[in-house]
């Protein structure tokens, strides 16, 4: 049986935390264009996250949710929350250090602005010797990558189709920037996303699917899951990618 953390009782935890990683969703509640829901990050990582516990429900325990991150770039967007990357840092650190009865902590997110803070609070949890992973998604097969493709495009696009499709605005989709070229990331880093795509999106969502979304879902979660067993995958703790 999956172990939810917010389902289970005191005793519960302190009989089952020593022998599991407590494994952190942080989403973001931010604009992903006209078409895809603020909470787009979060319902992607705590799907992830869930089907994580579900396949190793023996080493691992799910934590409540972190539905607001840091999205500054995005706050030329309504609707768009940011609590910015010091503050996440040191909640990550302090929520690490809450739960030093559980077999270390794994981060998660797919939102690559809270990449900042959760590289901060594992070199200090890190110097601590706690047992502090992270992970994003930062290899993706290649057949299922696409150039430019950086935000509420084709791969998001996608995987909203596999896990929500009701949420999607297909209608609505368009295309925004294309995120290649260091003229355009200089303008991003330094102005936010508004400063270079006017709709938000920066890709293109047009031929997005749900069995492209099933696959990079997929990928994802084995990569998810070697960051679990080895402290490898993608882009993950100590790892090569950011
Ligand atoms: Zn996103």
């Amino acid at each position: 049986m999956t172990e939810t953390l917010g389902a289970i009782t005191w005793p519960e935890a302190a009989r089952l935390a020593g022998s599991r990683t407590l494994v952190v969703p942080i989403g973001s509640t931010e604009q992903h264009g006209p078409h895809l829901p603020l909470g787009t990050d979060t319902m992607v990582v705590e799907a992830l996250c869930r089907a994580l516990a579900e396949s190793n429900p023996a080493k691992v325990m799910l934590s409540p949710t972190i539905h607001i991150g840091a999205s500054d770039e995005h706050r030329g967007f309504a609707g768009t929350l940011s609590v910015g990357t010091e503050a996440l840092a040191a909640s990550l650190q302090a929520l690490a250090a809450s739960a030093s009865r559980f077999d270390g902590i794994l981060f998660a997110t797919t939102h690559g602005g809270n990449l900042p803070a959760m590289k901060l609070a594992r070199a200090v949890l890190g110097d601590q010797g706690a047992r502090c992973l992270w992970w994003w998604p930062g290899a993706v097969p290649p057949a299922l990558a696409r150039e430019g493709d950086l935000h509420a495009g084709w791969m998001e696009t996608s995987i909203m189709l596999h896990l929500a499709p009701r949420l999607v605005r297909r209608d609505l989709a368009s295309r925004g920037a294309m995120g290649s070229g260091d003229k355009l990331m200089a303008v991003l880093r330094s102005q936010g996303v508004a400063a270079v795509s006017a709709n938000g999106v920066i890709g293109d969502p047009a031929t997005a699917s749900a069995e492209t979304g099933r696959l990079l879902f997929e990928a994802m979660l084995t990569d998810l899951e070697a960051t679990l067993t080895t402290g490898s995958g993608g882009g993950s703790g100590g790892g090569n990618a950011g």
